[in-house]
């Protein structure tokens, strides 16, 4: 069951759907059809996709490092298949990703909001499990990731 779970968040994550309701898509098109606008907010469930102001900086961190690890993996492929010195590889794998890039940043916005929403339902469920054993800090970090609209209690409930 476990696995079934995994493989359908997955899915859901390549096919760009909303996290709470599965089935309401993150962009207006699907973002390996080329550039695509974001929706605010999940046209079947209504989640608020951009949860707060600078809330995607976070996706980032995620892009940079899936363009490493493609750039490194490409480099690394050109430089073992053709007798090229590592820096024409390293070059041209630079190159090769720049197409990529944008699918790349949108992706990572997707992979985003899959991890944080997970981090954030996994800490306010622990803590809702032991309202007795709540410690003060901890009751207050819930407060403020409450407060800061990082979760609804409609979030808490039905997750
Ligand atoms: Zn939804």
């Amino acid at each position: 069951m476990k696995a079934e779970s995994h493989s359908s968040t997955i899915a859901a994550i390549l096919r760009q759907k909303c996290p709470r309701c599965r089935s309401g898509a993150i962009f207006r098109s699907s973002i390996f059809r080329g550039i695509a606008k974001m929706n605010e907010h999940c046209p079947v469930c209504d989640l608020k996709f951009e949860r707060e102001e600078g809330y995607f900086l976070g996706a980032m961190y995620i892009s940079y490092g899936l363009a490493l690890i493609f750039i490194i993996g490409l480099a690394g492929l050109l430089w073992d298949l053709l007798p090229w010195s590592i820096q024409k590889a390293v070059i041209w794998a630079v190159l090769l990703f720049l197409p990529a890039a944008p699918l790349i940043a949108l992706f990572s916005r997707v992979l985003w909001i899959y991890w944080t929403r997970r981090l954030i339902l996994h800490h306010t469920r622990d803590l809702q499990l032991t309202p007795r054993t709540m410690t003060k800090q901890e009751n207050h970090v819930t407060k403020s990731v409450i407060r800061a609209g990082l979760v609804s209690a409609h979030d808490s409930v039905t997750d």
